[in-house]
């Protein structure tokens, strides 16, 4: 089969295309961002039903690659990759569930969850991250002379770079925010073996700076300005039609920072629907953190302008950026998916992931920012009760246990609705019956 991709300059009036093997990240010609684009005369000789057979009969299964949930769509993402050069990690296939109790508390009856974060690395970022690294590894079996790839990090991509890099033996370098990260987040691309730069700045800062050291050859951006990250990224949206037997959701909601997850997600929907497998198109939600929100300033204008914020310190750690480097992309995709961008404030979004974690789920405040977007649209009748939702989890909470001791400590700046304390008790059984006694009587826990 010859399926063919290759990269080209989104700007229409330019159009130039790149071989995936050149080290481009922007358009030689007119500086624009650059995307992957397929030989979809190629891809569609293929019937719709023979894809979705293909995808099932790969999904999940033993036979490498094509068990990870991107490589399971090899021909869709990078189809000339040599199957010695994937660096993969079972990426994908992550678990899609009914979020039956919480969409119960808030009114929603068809709400679903998709755990990005139940991965190797405990974020989506692995998706893109497994694509970056075997077109390296396959660029330096051609012969290119790259010795590192780098990035600039909110600490997630940084995680997952460094991990993939030390699976194919690459050398790794990241740019992280000093105490803008996680500890999980810091000691993730230690113990992977990367060069860890923890500087005084902020994202925006880290990526400047990583701009101008890879104009170097010899070192590899892995940002999402690279748009090999968006190929693998896009298997989300592709997976989720795949998960509900190939319908598609009515909402779907990403939190958003950079805003290349946003892009992808629209870019493997519309691909399904170029090449006949699904006929419609879910509503896309962007949701941001209020103190990072120039993409929801952009919307309030109707994406007349675009400002760049300086970012504020938020407990959405990930997305604290302020100047997004796909926002372009993301606009394109909000127009074509009919889409809304809402914003969540500190409390809104640590109180939301709360609510979560007390119907069994275990948030990222990222993914708290999409649970609390998703209660402010359904209060504002944007969202119907009987749609059915699902909301993007970025993260595994477990990356970001700080901000919920903090939370159930209630120290933070605003009331922690749903703080649960640990009791401090003496090891005697009479204190611990009387704990018990009275916990039992104030049960402090919301009924349905
Ligand atoms: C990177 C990241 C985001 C934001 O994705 P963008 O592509 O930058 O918009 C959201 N949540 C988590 C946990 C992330 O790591
Ligand atoms: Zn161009």
């Amino acid at each position: 089969m010859s399926y063919r991709a290759w990269f080209q300059c989104i700007n229409p009036q330019c159009g130039a295309t790149y071989p995936l093997n050149s080290i481009v990240y922007q358009c030689q010609q007119c500086r624009a961002l650059l995307e992957v684009q397929h030989d979809l005369a190629a891809l569609s000789r293929r019937g719709a039903a023979a894809w979705m057979k293909l995808f099932e009969d790969r999904y999940k299964s033993t036979a490498w690659p094509y068990g990870s949930g991107v490589w399971g769509k090899k021909e869709w993402i990078l189809p000339q990759i040599r199957d010695e050069n994937i660096v993969s990690l079972y990426e994908g296939g992550t678990n899609l569930f009914w979020a039956e109790r919480f969409g119960r508390v808030i009114g929603v009856e068809d709400l679903w969850i998709k755990l990005c974060g139940n991965t190797h690395s405990g974020s989506f970022k692995d998706l893109g991250m497994t694509v970056l690294v075997s077109q390296v590894k396959q660029m330096i079996s051609e012969g290119a002379p790259i010795q590192a790839v780098a990035c600039a990090s909110t600490g997630d991509t940084s995680a997952a770079l460094a991990t993939y890099c030390a699976a194919a033996g690459i050398p790794s370098v990241v740019l992280l925010p000093r105490d803008k990260i996680s500890l999980a987040q810091l000691i993730q691309p230690v113990a992977n073996d990367a060069l860890v730069l923890y500087l005084d700045t902020d994202f925006d800062g880290c990526m400047k700076l990583v701009q101008e050291i890879t104009k170097d050859p010899t070192l590899y951006l892995a940002n999402s300005m690279n748009s090999l990250r968006v190929e693998g990224q896009k298997t989300v949206g592709i997976e989720i039609v795949q998960q509900f037997d190939w319908e598609v959701p009515d909402v779907i909601i990403i939190p958003g920072g950079n805003l290349g997850n946003v892009s992808a997600l629209g870019k493997g929907l519309l691909l399904m629907r170029d090449l006949g497998l699904i006929a419609t198109l879910p509503r896309i939600v962007v949701a941001q953190a209020q103190r990072a929100n120039p993409l929801y300033l952009a919307y309030q204008r109707n994406f007349e302008t675009f400002e760049p914020v300086q970012a504020r310190k938020t407990l959405a750690s990930a997305i604290q950026i302020g100047n997004p480097v796909s926002f372009e992309k993301a606009v394109r995709t909000l127009r074509q998916f009919n889409g809304i961008v809402e914003q969540a404030s500190e409390e809104e979004l640590a109180d939301a992931a709360a609510l979560g974690d007390r119907t069994g789920m275990f948030n990222c405040p990222h993914t708290g920012v999409a649970l609390a977007v998703l209660l402010k649209l359904l209060k504002a009748g944007q969202i119907n009760k009987t749609d059915r939702v699902v909301v993007i989890s970025t993260a595994h909470g477990l990356k970001f246990v700080e901000m919920k001791v903090k939370y159930h400590q209630r120290q933070l700046e605003f009331p922690c609705h749903h703080a649960n304390e640990p009791v401090e008790l003496p090891a005697r059984l009479d204190a611990v019956k009387e704990a018990l006694h009275k916990a039992l009587q104030t049960k402090r826990q919301f009924r349905r």
